[in-house]
């Protein structure tokens, strides 16, 4: 079998523009978020695909913020970015930003305008939309268009030196009117907006579109290969039409599908709104698909990277499961996650042949998957917790867990049976008690006898109280963007629950924020920072198994 693993498209075309000495061997990507949210795990996929393929073949990456609509951006999502981009594991060659091109992009545009390829224009947004036709159907040229150059290159200074009004003029470039292409219909290249801009302050009062900027910064930076999402392919005649005019460095724009997960929402716009709206705590909040909410989920760098390898690379659109996403984190934690015993709901277990006011100390593997991460140890006494609903009153068939005459296993302890219970004044189960068999000890187990579950506990005078949150999918349905009505109706009224009563085996005291377990029979946990200062808090990064499937079919 061949260890070399197999090239996607964009892979195939890179490699080969390298071999053949194409922009003379060299190899410089791109990364250009709009620094207008943070970026969420469709921007890993870009991310992945931008950096990895230039690490692959020798070449280098620019981050570039895309700062050209000062109304949406902010330097509090410029910093995110960079944190994000960071952790996932990759490095920028530069950082630039649009903004740092404005002087550049409007001399550009001065040229196309001496050229007698763009015009400054006063129609009105639906001026402009009337006139532009369908599809099918050729659009008009607008009455304007004829301007002379010395006319437009006055208006155009003019609309630099603010002496319109937002909205009141635009400047186009001057391409064809009947084209098939909608893009190449004298599409705007600057429009007025009086707004203060992170970066440039209030030096500019005209901004380039995204189309007059994106393919304009690309040569600028001398990009080879700018890879966008596949809803860009219908800009690219545009794209290399002010490259060619300009005369500008050759960059080649490439597609590929964006990346959909189901039961979320990915654009930044219905992110924001559920910020905005406390429909979540944040951005960061556990549940967001923002790589920063993963990161506090308990999700790491490599998890994300090996999904976005899974998912790979292609120019056909197609909705992920999350599933996949989750298996990727799984696969991680398994490997490299210590383990430890949380009892999320406790009920008290009392052993009556235990010896009142002894503890010993027992011992746990710290990582069956990693034969060099050692042990820990657990004390063990007459009183203990286990699981509420680790306990029946009445045992049905292939029931094999404590019930009264039934024997289990304590995990890394000793067999137990259990005898009777108590009730309190309500009816509610108060406490289990159980005899323990001495020589059933885990690791030296002689008692010879069988016990079909295996459950995890706590000791009760040791153990910590901790807060944990579990987490489910943050929408009730598959794709709640395509679904009728506001997509936040459809958010899932069970996505979060908090359990403030659960106690944690004491190896956990020295916890840290960020440390990541995994909790015997409940799944991967991970420290949240909202522990500081106070009891720790650990916030459920997935369930040991995947049990969404199994659930909705019940
Ligand atoms: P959104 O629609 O979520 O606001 P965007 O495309 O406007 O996303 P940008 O900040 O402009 O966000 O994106 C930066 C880069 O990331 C672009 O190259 C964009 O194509 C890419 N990107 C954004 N979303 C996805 C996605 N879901 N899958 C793959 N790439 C994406
Ligand atoms: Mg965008």
């Amino acid at each position: 079998m061949s260890t070399e693993k197999s090239l996607n498209f964009l892979e195939e075309i890179v490699k080969e523009d390298v071999a053949s000495g194409k922009h003379g061997g060299r190899l410089l990507t791109r990364f250009p978020p709009e620094p207008n949210g943070y970026l969420h795990i469709g921007h890993s996929k870009s991310i992945c695909l931008n950096f990895g393929v230039a690490q692959q073949f020798g070449g280098q990456t620019n981050l570039r913020f895309d700062d050209t609509n000062p109304v949406t951006e902010d330097t509090e999502y410029v910093e995110s970015i960079m944190e994000d981009i960071a952790w996932l594991g990759f490095k920028w060659a530069n950082v630039f930003y649009a903004s740092d091109y404005f002087d550049q992009l409007y001399n550009f545009a001065v040229k196309l305008i001496e050229q007698g390829l763009a015009y400054v224009d006063d129609s009105s947004a639906e001026e402009i939309a009337a006139l532009k036709g369908t599809p099918t159907e050729p659009g008009k040229d607008s009455p304007y268009r004829s301007r002379s150059i010395e006319e437009n290159l006055s208006l155009f200074t003019r609309m630099r030196n603010g002496e319109f009004k937002d909205g009141e003029k635009v400047l186009r470039a001057k391409i064809d009117m009947a084209s098939p292409n909608m893009h190449l219909r004298d599409p705007l290249m600057y429009r007025i907006k009086h707004a203060h801009h992170h970066r440039t302050g209030d030096k500019w009062c005209i901004y380039p579109m995204y189309d007059f900027a994106h393919g304009q910064s690309d040569a600028i930076e001398n990009i080879t290969h700018s890879i966008c999402t596949l809803e860009f392919e219908v800009h690219r005649p545009l794209y290399e039409w002010f490259i060619q005019k300009l005369d500008l460095y050759p960059s080649r724009q490439y597609e590929f599908a964006r990346l959909n997960l189901n039961y979320t929402v990915m654009s930044k716009r219905k992110l924001l709104q559920l910020v905005n709206e406390k429909h979540v705590t944040g951005w960061d909040d556990p549940r967001m698909p923002t790589i920063s909410g993963l990161r506090r989920r308990g999700y790491t760098p490599e998890s994300i990277r090996a999904f976005a390898e899974k998912v790979g690379v292609s120019r056909r659109d197609n909705i992920i499961d999350v599933g996949l996403l989750e298996f990727c984190i799984r696969e991680d934690l398994n490997k490299n996650s210590l383990r430890a015993m949380v009892v999320i709901d406790p009920l008290k277990l009392v052993i009556t042949n235990y010896e009142e006011g002894k503890t010993e100390i027992l011992t746990g593997e710290n990582n069956p998957e990693d034969e060099n991460s050692g042990t820990r140890d657990i004390p063990f006494s007459r009183e203990l917790f286990i699981e509420h609903e680790d306990f029946k009153e009445v045992a049905e068939k292939k029931y094999f867990r404590l019930a009264p005459g039934l024997m289990v296993r304590l995990k890394s302890a000793y067999i137990i049976r259990c005898d009777s219970f108590v009730k309190d004044e309500s009816g509610n189960i108060k406490e289990v008690h159980c005899t323990y068999f001495p020589e059933s000890r885990s690791g030296s187990d002689t008692s010879g006898l069988q016990a079909k579950g295996v459950i995890h506990w706590v000791e009760a005078n040791t153990a910590i109280p901790v807060e944990v949150r579990l987490y489910d999918r943050l929408f009730g349905v598959e794709d709640p963007s395509s679904e009728e009505g506001d997509f936040k109706s459809y958010l899932n009224p069970h996505s979060l629950e908090v359990k403030s009563n659960a106690l944690g085996e004491p190896s956990l005291k020295n916890a840290a924020v960020g440390d990541k377990f995994q909790f015997l029979r409940k799944g991967y946990f991970c420290v949240d920072r909202d522990s500081v200062g106070g009891k720790l808090i650990f916030n459920r990064t997935v369930p040991l198994k995947d049990s969404w499937a199994k659930e909705q079919k019940k």
